[in-house]
């Protein structure tokens, strides 16, 4: 669990981010006040798909057959991502 300021918000608001991606901002003096929000997110460079934060980060090796099938599921078809594994083998 990280916790930064969050200046938009004021000095007493702080911005988590949960392991699971997802995003609070909370008022300390306030802890009612939570405000969750959508998991964060990223949009695939090559096929423009939206992909889970913690997933776009990911390069799993090259011969990781399953965990790249996984994350086919998040790309379009014919992604150059996917295809070519993260640019670790030919597409
Ligand atoms: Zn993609």
């Amino acid at each position: 669990m990280e916790s930064v300021e969050c200046p938009g918000l004021g000095d007493s608001w702080h911005f988590e981010q949960a392991e699971d991606g997802s995003a609070s901002f909370i008022d300390p003096e306030s802890p009612e006040r939570l405000y969750r929000a959508r998991p964060l997110s990223r949009e695939c460079t090559h096929c423009g798909a939206t992909v889970p934060a913690e997933d776009a980060a990911l390069v799993p090796a090259a011969d990781d057959a399953a965990e790249w099938d996984r994350l086919a599921m998040q790309h379009f078809m014919g992604c150059e991502w996917i295809e070519s594994r993260g640019n670790q083998v030919k597409a």
